[in-house]
């Protein structure tokens, strides 16, 4: 029997939750129960949502059950923090508040022995994706939010079908898949932050990649509704010891 530290920090992304995909949904909710409920904290770094329409979207059912969990775990004593994706971006403060967790600003940084780790979800380093770029700096505006959330939740919801469907048009009938951060993007990063670790999420290519003497930590999506089925998270002690996990636990 090996004796494990209680971790310091577990993280995950790109769980992308959705009503259809109630397998993942459980596994999310396995995975607070399991492992998040025995960590100081859990970040949440970004797409933990398909989607999100604005907060006043909290009564939706299964959005409610997802925000249950993330307050029992919280109020059992773990601190959860969220970094927006590409797709939940629009999470704000009451999501916050009843989901009992901290709203962070990428990038964020945290330090734990003598490790200096940098958090961010990593669409905002795919920058040769100009396409994306253009639409990410329209949508995080803030006066194009304020707009954008003035509006109806069912028109909200009505335009973010209409470009998720877009999206899917535009991905099929081609090899399209997310571009890979840029190497002047994660350097911008690591030099802008002095950090000697990065740990980021949106390109669904989990991995750990050396940049000279500093390294980049991919998380996995979770996906159990559809083959491959595949997830994960990452875990980090107070000593500054990294390790991803697959789904089922087992260091990798
Ligand atoms: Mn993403």
């Amino acid at each position: 029997m090996t004796l494990t530290a209680r971790p310091f920090a577990l993280f995950i992304s790109d769980l992308h939750l959705q009503a259809s995909h109630p397998q993942t949904q459980e596994a999310f909710l396995r995975f607070l129960r399991e492992h998040a409920a025995h960590a100081e904290r859990l970040y949440l770094l970004g797409d933990i949502f398909e989607y999100w329409a604005g907060d006043d979207d909290i009564a939706d059912p299964f959005n409610a059950g997802i925000v249950a969990a993330l307050r029992a775990l919280s109020d059992a004593g773990t601190l959860v923090y969220w970094l927006a994706g590409n797709r939940d971006f629009l999470v704000g403060p009451a999501f916050a508040e009843a989901a009992g967790l901290s709203l962070l600003q990428e990038p964020h940084l945290i330090d734990t022995g003598p490790r200096r780790i940098a958090l961010v979800h990593g669409d905002a380093e795919c920058t040769q994706d100009t396409k994306y770029m253009a639409f990410r700096a329209q949508v995080r505006d803030p006066a194009w939010q304020a707009q954008f959330l003035g509006m109806p939740l069912a028109q909200r919801k009505a335009i973010i079908a209409g470009l998720r469907e877009g999206s899917r048009e535009a991905q099929s009938g081609q090899d399209y898949q997310i571009m890979d951060v840029t190497p002047e993007a994660v350097d911008g990063v690591f030099a802008a932050l002095d950090a000697s670790v990065i740990i980021h999420g949106h390109t669904h290519r989990p991995a750990v990649h050396a940049h000279g003497d500093r390294l980049r930590y991919v998380l996995p999506d979770w996906e159990l509704d559809a083959e491959p089925q595949r997830g994960g998270w990452i875990a980090l002690q107070r000593d500054g010891s990294i390790a991803r996990y697959d789904l089922d636990g087992t260091i990798l």
